[in-house]
């Protein structure tokens, strides 16, 4: 496993697992294949309701809680100050642990004006050792200038739709700008449709990989943290093994090219629900 180095100094591992849309009990085995595959790092969020699913696994596991990184977030309707620390306190107690790895605000949602004040509840919860690091996500230029100019702490992570169809080259010089990390959510596009691309397929060919390795390989090489998501357990493996490969400049540059500023998720400036 590669790691990246938060801005606090916090290690994360570059390439972890993702349970979005997947039920509590699906996610329970879904996350115990992926420990005993190997992976380190699950992102989950209070939206998915599978937080007691993803603590079970963790603690069926045996792995010791601090050999693991979870990530876990913020819902939109729990913005705001205390709102967010009574929501930060649910989310734990579904989890079953007493901190997370990371804690995010899941959406800035621009037309409610509380991620800033939500931001700060953030802050005191990482004061206090619950979260080792907190971060955004689906953060604008706008709005993660705004969090930086207006509060103390730089977020550690920005987690974004990024994929081959939407590369998002301004949205990841704006983080690195700030010393913040990308992370990439449906990091395959969530499937369908990119990972049938001929260039991809061409690609899997001349590597002797899959197109889902390839992607998750040009992630890497970007330098992204990335969160594959699969509930079966030969695609799970298969998404953890891509470190014995390496594209070249040229792979990584016709990659690159597939970029169509496409999204298969709603759109950060207008999405408030
Ligand atoms: P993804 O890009 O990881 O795609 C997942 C889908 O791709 C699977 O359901 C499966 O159909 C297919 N797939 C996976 N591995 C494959 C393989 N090896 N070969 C062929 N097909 C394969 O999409 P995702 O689940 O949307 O995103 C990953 C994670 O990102 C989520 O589980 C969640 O943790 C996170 N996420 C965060 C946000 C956010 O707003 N912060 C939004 C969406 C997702």
């Amino acid at each position: 496993m590669q790691y990246i180095t938060l801005n606090n100094g916090l290690r994360m591992p570059q390439l972890g697992f993702g349970v979005f849309q997947v039920p509590d009990d699906e996610a329970e085995r879904s996350v115990d294949v992926a420990l005993q595959a190997g992976y380190r790092s699950i992102d989950t969020a209070a939206l998915y309701q599978n937080e007691e699913g993803v603590g079970r696994a963790v603690r069926a596991s045996g792995i010791d809680r601090e050999e693991l990184f979870v990530t876990t977030k913020l819902w939109n309707t729990d913005q705001g100050y205390e709102n967010t620390l009574d929501a930060f306190d649910a989310s734990l107690r579904k989890l079953g642990m007493d901190y997370v790895d990371l804690y995010l605000i899941h959406w800035p949602s621009p037309a409610r004006n509380l991620y800033v004040d939500t931001w700060q509840a953030l802050e005191r919860i990482y004061s206090e050792g619950r979260a080792k690091a907190i971060g955004v996500s689906n953060f604008t230029e706008e709005t993660l200038d705004r969090v930086v100019k207006e509060t103390e702490i730089v977020p550690a992570v920005n987690q974004i739709e990024l994929h081959p169809y939407l590369t998002q080259e301004r949205m990841r010089a704006a983080d690195a700008n700030h010393g913040v990390a990308t992370e990439a959510w449906s990091p395959l596009g969530q499937g369908k449709g990119l990972l049938d691309d001929p260039t991809l397929a061409t690609l899997a060919r001349k590597h002797g990989r899959s197109p889902a390795q390839v992607v998750l390989r040009w992630h890497i090489q970007l330098g992204n943290i990335v969160i594959p998501k699969s509930v079966t357990p030969e695609r799970i493996r298969e998404n953890l093994n891509v470190f014995g490969f390496e594209l070249d400049d040229e792979d990584m540059a016709t990659i690159n090219g597939l970029n169509r500023d496409e999204r298969v998720g709603p759109d950060p400036e207008t999405f408030n629900k």
